[in-house]
């Protein structure tokens, strides 16, 4: 019933396309060439599809299929855009060895495209009734600032959806969030000779880090999740100083938060500035300003709603064991269907190499998951 040429001809298709987010890596295809050619494929198994240009040169593909519309609805999503290809031999070679298909997105995640085309097909072309509606939804830019899921959510919801991001066919039903401070560390330019009147906002910015430092140590100790693992944090840019012989009168760092399921903004930020509080009254002249820059929240589903249940039983009814319950350490676009009301779990296919110079999926569990979507849709 799911067909595995079609699934290894259009993959292959799809890896050959380059759709990297231009958001992050110049030249990056983004989504049009490869969101037409979903567009396309629906349209030849005659699902009611959609094409929405959602920001300009960036597309969203939305296709639905009707069931009986008093049965919650399910929506299958992924991604069409991948991280970038530096480095890679040959991204887009989609070539296919031991029943692995290689490059960039491979993985992450044309593979769930396959299978969210290859069940819709096998859907239409036996008409068997479906349970509640179903929507294929296929976004842009979730590597880079999700404008795609956003735009989705606020154009359909849904009761369910599965977020098909790669599981290796286990059951994702938390993942952490992460949250990005710009904290701008203030001193006073004077002559390198004249310490009286100098502050050095690059020595402040030292304690600053020191303190964090040590926050760092701490974190993961004090704060675990069972699925998602533990709370982190690092500062992946410093920048401050102007010239030799010349105070620094600012040095500003970025500050990466990494979050678990439970952990607010509020609480994150009030935790920084106590901090920097408590260097403001220890440290005379010690000054800084702090600025919220990205904020992406943490997402998790109790295992004991429906939607992963039966997600789990359609998973054991074609793989014959049941899935694994796991967190994922990164954040997912799970998290903006979540905070929309869209009960969601996150499950996928088996392959490698995800945001690395040599990435593969392997073919079979593409089928496999393609299988596990018409359990989730059929009667
Ligand atoms: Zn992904």
């Amino acid at each position: 019933m799911i067909d595995k040429s079609y699934i290894s001809e259009i993959l292959q298709k799809l890896v050959q396309i380059n759709s990297v987010n231009p958001g992050l890596e110049e030249g990056g295809g983004g989504e049009e060439e490869i969101g037409r050619y979903i567009y396309s494929l629906l349209c030849e198994m005659n699902v009611d599809a959609e094409l929405d240009e959602i920001a300009p040169g960036r597309f969203n593909i939305t296709g639905t299929i009707k069931g009986d519309s008093s049965v919650p609805s399910l929506m299958l999503n992924a991604h069409m855009d991948t991280v970038g290809v530096k480095g890679m031999e040959d991204p887009f070679s989609g070539r296919i060895r031991d029943g692995k298909l290689f490059g960039r997105g491979s993985y992450d995640m044309k593979g769930s495209i396959a299978a969210i085309l290859a069940a819709a097909k096998s859907i239409k072309e036996r008409k068997l009734p479906l349970t509640g509606n179903l929507v294929l939804s296929f976004v842009a830019d979730e590597e880079y600032e999700s404008v795609g899921a956003k735009a989705l959510v606020k154009k359909m919801k849904t009761d369910c959806a599965i977020v098909t991001e790669p599981t290796d066919l286990k059951l994702c039903t938390a993942h952490r969030g992460f949250g990005i401070w710009k904290i701008m560390v203030k001193g006073k330019t004077a002559h390198g000779g004249n310490h009286h009147l100098g502050v050095d906002a690059n020595m402040h910015a030292g304690l600053l880090m020191a303190e964090f430092h040590k926050l760092s140590q701490k974190l993961p100790d004090e704060r675990k999740h069972p699925l998602c693992g533990e709370a982190s944090l690092h500062i992946p840019m410093v920048e401050g100083g102007r010239s030799l012989f010349i105070y620094s009168d600012d040095c500003t760092l970025h500050l990466e938060r990494r979050t678990l399921p439970g952990e607010t903004k509020e609480l994150i930020e009030s935790e920084i500035r106590e901090i920097v509080h408590r260097l403001e009254n220890n440290h005379p002249g010690f000054r800084a300003e702090i600025e919220s820059v990205i904020w992406r929240s943490p997402y998790e589903i109790d295992a004991s709603r429906p939607i992963v249940k039966e997600a789990s039983k359609a998973v054991q009814t074609v793989t014959g064991k049941e899935p694994e319950l796991i967190g994922h350490n990164w954040w997912e676009d799970s998290a903006i269907f979540g905070e929309a009301g869209i009960e969601t779990v996150i499950l996928g296919h088996k392959g490698g190499g995800i945001h690395e110079d040599v990435e593969w999926v392997e073919i079979e569990s593409v089928v496999e998951l393609a299988k596990v979507f018409n359990e989730l849709a059929e009667l």
